[in-house]
């Protein structure tokens, strides 16, 4: 825990970490060592880890990095958070993200972008988003492991920036009670590590079933670190032929190749497959997301948490709402919360938001249909690119950031579990990952194949 919070200090250029608690930490740690003196320390006594911004801790500021939560200590922990702290590990403090995890880039952030560790030539990179500051922080060794969460592939796309592991649950595994929600129906917490096998234990710490979460599952968590036998012989993995999108950089199709051969080498059969719904997984997620996202927002309103504006003499309650939430949210957030509020609106609800809980069913049942038939897991790239440089996208047309999103966004819409392994570096020299998705509650099996692809 020192080295770590000595890590932090040094690394503040990163912006990883923005709200720090070494007082805390370091009172945690000394817990934890009597612990393992005692002889009965948990699976993650005394490890130090950071926790995304979006998650509640007990008196630490939890703003889902927006300025519209400035102030906001809860009272409480988030179920996962309590897991993690009861399971022996050590918070260092709050992580950067995307404002309410809505990015790619982490460049929304009311702190400013978190930096990616890696660089080319000089030149400053993105981690990645929404979990850029989990990625950037574990990739520069300031925490063992970090927290991130996933509405669309905000820990996949991190991770595979940073050459880092990181892994989406099945919707239902690990509860969303204390996390900020974004779009309820999507959103996961999982692990962001350095190695398969630090995934594994942390995803356990992190499951279970939770009273205070309806959709969270009440099953079995397994023993995800005994699975990693590294025996994959038997397993099928299917190559979906829709994910070779026009204009995929050479070096990505390189990538992908390869993974299915050390598959197709450690016993695994590879089969071509074909999710035929899969290009309307963008347009139907920019849908449902911002229509989730637009209703959970409106709980922002200057009466019970955070930012107020100041108002003018004769202002009501409705100047008090619209300079509040104008001043409070960033223009992304402001973005999603009008097409959120338009497509929802009557007259347009069936032609977008039905129409796009309709394409969700297609999307959800080529993957069925693969299942069906036989395939145990799927392999395709996690990014179309590398990590980009800062201000590459967020100067440009928001729609080239969504298109980020193009092999991840499935995966959330039906609910399944998906992991980024580092992959090797491309050409500049930078981290590259491969996603493989899994059935339903098969994460066990999801984290041995990807153990083989490390
Ligand atoms: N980039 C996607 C978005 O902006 C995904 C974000 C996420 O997974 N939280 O909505």
């Amino acid at each position: 825990t020192e080295a770590c919070l000595g890590a932090i200090e040094g690394a503040g250029a990163l912006n990883a970490f923005v709200h720090n608690t070494p007082d805390l930490a370091l009172e945690r740690a000394g817990a934890a060592d009597a612990r393992l003196a005692a002889g009965n320390a948990p699976a993650m006594c005394g490890l130090p880890i950071g926790i995304k911004d979006l998650f509640c801790t007990t008196g630490v500021a939890s703003q889902a990095a927006s300025r519209i939560l400035d102030g906001f200590r809860p009272e409480y922990d988030s179920t996962v958070s309590a897991k993690l702290r009861d399971a022996g590990a050590v918070m260092l403090g709050k992580l950067n993200m995307d404002e309410f995890a809505m990015g790619s880039s982490n460049e929304t952030s009311t702190y400013g972008n978190a930096v990616n560790p890696w660089k080319v030539d000089g030149r400053a990179l993105t981690p990645g988003g929404s979990s850029g500051g989990s990625a950037a922080a574990v990739a520069a060794d300031l925490c063992l492991a970090a927290t991130g969460t996933d509405t669309g592939g905000s820990i996949r796309q991190p991770a595979a920036f940073t050459g880092t592991v990181g892994i989406k649950p099945t919707y239902g595994r690990c509860s969303r009670w204390g996390i900020v929600a974004f779009a309820s129906s999507l959103d996961q917490a999982g692990p962001m590590t350095k190695t398969v096998r630090d995934a594994a234990i942390m995803l356990e710490a992190m499951s279970g079933h939770d009273a205070k979460d309806s959709t969270s599952a009440d099953l079995p968590v397994p023993d995800f670190e005994a699975m990693l036998t590294g025996d994959i012989r038997g397993k099928t993995i299917g190559i979906p032929r829709e994910y070779r999108i026009e204009g995929m950089p050479e070096e990505i199709a390189a990538l992908w190749d390869r993974g299915a051969d050390m598959l197709r080498d450690a016993g695994a059969k590879v089969v071509e497959i074909s999710l035929p719904h899969t290009k309307y997984a963008l347009p139907a997620y920019y849908v449902i997301a911002p229509a989730e996202a637009s209703s959970n927002l409106a709980r922002y309103d200057g009466v019970r948490y955070g930012h107020r504006a100041t108002l003018a003499a004769g202002d009501g309650i409705t100047e008090m709402y619209e300079k509040t939430r104008a001043e409070g949210f960033g223009p992304e957030v402001q973005r999603r919360v009008m097409i959120g509020t338009y497509v929802l609106s009557a007259g347009f609800y069936d032609a977008y938001y039905n129409r796009a809980r309709k394409v969700r069913t297609l999307i959800k049942r080529d993957f069925e249909t693969v299942f069906a038939e036989g395939v145990d897991a799927i392999l395709t790239p996690a990014t179309p690119s590398s990590a980009f440089g800062l201000g590459e996208m967020a100067n440009a047309d928001p729609v080239q950031m969504y298109l980020n999103d193009v092999f991840t966004v499935t995966v959330n819409l039906a609910g399944l579990p998906g992991i980024s392994v580092p992959a090797g570096l491309d050409s500049k020299g930078l981290p590259l990952g491969l996603q493989l998705i899994g059935q339903p509650w098969d994460e066990g099996e999801l984290l041995k194949t990807a153990h083989v692809l490390e």
